[in-house]
């Protein structure tokens, strides 16, 4: 794990031995069952610290700043988490984060539930669902200080997916790649409707992560509550 040691450091986030442990249990599950489940695209250790974990540990100093607002705890969900990124790694960098993970698929659930046992992590749990209907669940809705996805979905579709799960003043916190230009210049109607503002666009300053850009999201009031739409909708029909 020295290239995520090393990442860690310059992101002003660094780890301790225990949790490059974890970081490297959580990594060595991840390619064991991607062998048989289609969990990721990334097959080599490398690879892996860079573009699944530091990538996902570039969003910690904003869920901090985030959570600074939070008032006790502070709950954080992550959409369509697949092999629980960048949720897995968020809890890991941050401990007293209340995570939970949704994904659609249910292979990918095995896989969560599989790994959450063996790191022994308590705070986090993996919901086998589409965000379009947990959204609508009230134990769920507007239930987060945070709302968190990576390669979900372009800006517009994600902001319907994510934001209902945001109580108000709560955050959107979305690492984004090098079309996030165009995304952004689509948001406009999306986030006038679901009643949200984008805070800051910031591109990670790390020649490793390069290419990847976070969008900060703030909601200002609660999501109507049509939002969001039936499953499938938001992505094929975007605000
Ligand atoms: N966030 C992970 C996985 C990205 S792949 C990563 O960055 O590596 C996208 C994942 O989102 C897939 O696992 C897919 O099953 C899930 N997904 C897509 N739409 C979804 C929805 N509406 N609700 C829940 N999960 C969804």
């Amino acid at each position: 794990m020295e290239i995520l040691q090393r990442l860690a450091e310059q992101l002003g986030e660094p780890l301790d031995s225990s949790q490059l442990a974890s970081f490297a249990r959580y990594g060595q599950l991840i390619l064991e069952w991607n062998r048989r489940v289609n969990l990721t695209s990334v097959t080599d250790w490398d690879e892996l610290q860079v573009r699944l974990f530091a990538d996902s540990l570039a969003l910690v100093p904003y869920v901090r700043r985030a959570c600074a607002g939070a008032s006790d705890t502070c709950r954080l969900v992550d959409i369509g988490t697949g092999a629980g990124i960048p949720g897995i790694p968020l809890k890991l960098a941050l401990p007293w984060l209340e995570v939970t993970l949704v994904e659609a698929t249910g292979k990918k659930v095995a896989f969560l539930e599989a790994a959450l046992r063996a790191l022994g992590l308590s705070g986090v749990s993996a919901i086998h669902a589409r965000a379009e209907t947990l959204a609508h669940d009230p134990r769920y809705r507007g239930a987060f200080d945070v709302a968190t996805a990576r390669a979900v979905a372009p800006l517009p579709a994600l902001l319907e997916l994510c934001l209902p799960f945001c109580r108000p003043g709560g955050w959107g916190i979305f690492p984004k790649g090098a079309e996030v230009d165009g995304e952004l210049a689509g948001a406009g109607r999306a986030l006038e409707i679901l009643g949200a503002r984008v805070v800051a666009v910031e591109p990670v300053p790390l020649e490793a992560l390069r290419g990847t850009t976070i969008v900060v999201v703030r909601l200002e009031r609660p999501v109507p509550e049509k939002y969001p739409r039936r499953p499938g909708m938001p992505a094929k029909r975007p605000l």
